[in-house]
């Protein structure tokens, strides 16, 4: 395994790679403190590729709070030892200099998609995420990039990034990995104290009263969302940021759900820690993996 800290040093290693033969590379984009919910990711990069490359880069454009971006975990060396046990062999970890050059002044906007739940709480965030994914997939130029349904809504910008721009990757979306409590794995949950932590099961709890629900043949938006804020009230520890449902594809809001695939997303804060979460509904003959607990 090679940790590399250039980008041109990144992409004339996959040049040569190239140029020797039919050589398959998976990329993994992440701001690392990796745990099982990243692991997912590489375990299925492993899988389908010759060459796997994860990168580690606490991108600061993507942080519209300074406190979030200062506090986030950095542990190079955990995760370096992590990823050895998956024989992975390449960690990209840039500076941010390495990535933002003097005098960077070219950003991805994807419009529309953007404009409501997380694009609408972190204003710039999702500017950061498509221009430094972008710059990642130029180095790297993987034929398979891995991401999590439980950034949903980065998922369907990165999709539409990649088709618009013409880039050839294929976008693996994962199903979100979750602890024994149903909350979703993050690296901001270390943020958490023990009974924030606890608190936190809520939100799958939320969700999955909500998908209930929806099984039991609920088809109204107002009515699934109102389930969800129900649950979180009850923690009153939990400032809701907002619930949404929208079409999985589109993210266009939804009044009542039909046979495609929906979204059932929302935020919410506990402490000084924010927390996302979300599952799909869809009738169970589409397959719905995003919805099934993945519990480690
Ligand atoms: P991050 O390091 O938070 O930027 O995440 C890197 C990638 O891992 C993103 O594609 C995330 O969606 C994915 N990821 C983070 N947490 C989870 C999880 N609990 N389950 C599945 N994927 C995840």
């Amino acid at each position: 395994m090679e940790i590399v800290n250039r980008r041109q040093r990144m992409t004339s290693v996959l040049r040569k790679l190239r140029r020797a033969g039919d050589t398959t590379v998976g990329l993994i984009p992440t701001m690392g403190a990796l745990h099982e919910g990243h692991l997912s990711l590489v375990r299925e990069a492993r899988r389908m590729c010759d060459v796997v490359i994860v990168s580690i880069f606490v991108n600061p454009t993507q942080f519209n709070e300074p406190s979030d971006f200062k506090e986030y975990p950095r542990r190079l060396t955990e995760d370096t030892a992590l990823l050895t046990d998956y024989n992975v062999e390449y960690i990209f970890a840039p500076t941010p200099e390495e990535i933002y050059p003097p005098g960077f002044s070219t950003y991805v906007n994807v419009e529309g998609l953007t404009d409501s739940m997380e694009g609408a709480h972190r204003p710039g965030h999702f500017r950061g995420v498509a221009t430094v994914v972008t710059v990642l997939l130029n180095v790297t130029r993987p034929d398979f990039a891995y991401f999590g349904q439980k950034d949903a809504q980065q998922t369907i910008v990165i999709k539409r990034l990649v088709r618009d721009l013409g880039l050839d990757t294929e976008i693996i979306v994962l199903p979100i990995i979750r602890e024994p409590s149903g909350l979703a794995m993050s690296s901001r949950n270390s943020h958490l104290d023990a009974s924030q932590r606890a608190a936190a099961a809520t939100l799958y709890r939320a969700l999955s009263a909500a998908e209930i629900s929806y099984r039991a043949g609920e088809r109204s938006a107002r009515k699934l969302i109102e389930i969800v804020r129900a649950e979180i009230i009850k923690e009153p520890r939990f400032g809701l940021e907002y619930v949404q449902l929208t079409d999985a594809e589109t993210l266009k809001p939804l009044d009542k759900l039909d046979a495609r695939p929906a979204l059932l997303a929302l935020a919410a804060r506990i402490g000084g820690t924010r927390l996302i979460d979300n599952v799909l509904l869809a009738p169970a003959r589409t397959g719905n993996t995003g919805a099934l607990p993945k519990i480690v």
